[in-house]
């Protein structure tokens, strides 16, 4: 898509947990080339807007589309086939296994239509495919050197590249990133923030969910931010900070 293009139009998504309204009318676009944020308080509805997005949840009401087309409704892999891909809060991975095949290994998971299939053995032209890609994805973000390092030895912001090269194989057009800086040390911080420029600048649509407002003040395009599972305001870094509403939501004043 080009540039500034909404690739995501979230409409009016509902969530109902029993009596709790958990995500309430929540709307937003998300374009490519452009990185927006999705803020607020903990348990404003965040996760549950992700889980909505990426068909983990089903929606109570409203729905969802990507590149013009309905994805509310379909499932999960569905959903991850047509171009949506997200990493999680918890980094998964397979610490004995290489950082290269861990990639590998992820992606091969993802496109597999069950866990069955994907134990399948797989013949040598499907392996050179996928450890390929793998390798690319892992180049795209930086950790080109560390190919044949056993994951399990990896410092955590190598471990959240390592997750994003993933979420990266087979190439998606939306990209959602689960609080990705959490437990990261400063400068890790400032190396992600460089992956994610670098993917903005490659056209990427990239929605964050992320605590640490230095950082989404810095890289976002675009803010949201959602109080009790409402959609308080959205708008620029800059706007969002000077807004009233938003600080009463942080502060509780
Ligand atoms: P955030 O990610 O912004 O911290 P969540 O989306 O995790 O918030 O949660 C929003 C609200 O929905 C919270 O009150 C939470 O307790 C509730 N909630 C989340 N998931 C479930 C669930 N599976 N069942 C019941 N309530 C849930
Ligand atoms: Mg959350």
């Amino acid at each position: 898509p080009a540039a500034g293009a909404v690739v995501l139009d979230v409409r009016a998504i509902r969530k109902q947990f029993g009596g709790l309204l958990a995500v309430n009318d929540i709307r937003f676009q998300v374009r490519a080339g452009q990185i927006t944020g999705l803020i607020g308080p903990n348990g404003a509805g965040k996760s549950t807007t992700f889980n909505l997005i990426t068909g983990v949840l089903s929606l109570s009401g409203g729905e969802v589309r990507f590149r013009d087309e309905r994805i509310s409704g379909l499932g999960a892999r569905a959903i991850a086939q047509r171009g949506v891909s997200r990493t999680f809060q918890h980094v998964k991975m397979v610490p004995e296994m290489t950082v290269l095949e861990n990639v590998a290994l992820g992606a091969h998971l993802r496109s597999r239509s069950n866990a069955a299939a994907a134990m399948l053995r797989l013949d040598r032209v499907e392996e050179r495919t996928l450890f390929a890609e793998a390798e690319r994805q892992l180049c795209r973000v930086g950790m080109g050197e560390l190919l044949h390092h056993k994951a399990g030895d990896l410092a955590m912001g190598q471990q959240r590249l390592l997750e994003i090269a993933r979420a990266l194989c087979a190439d998606p057009a939306l990209l959602l990133l689960d609080e990705p800086a959490a437990g990261l040390r400063h400068k890790e911080k400032q190396e992600l923030a460089g992956v994610l420029r670098t993917l903005r600048a490659e056209g990427m649509a990239i929605l964050l969910v992320e605590h640490d407002m230095g950082l989404v003040m810095d890289i976002c395009d675009h803010i949201v931010v959602m109080e009790f599972g409402t959609h308080l305001m959205e708008g620029t870094p800059a706007e969002v900070q000077r807004s009233e509403k938003v600080r009463a939501a942080y502060l509780g004043t």
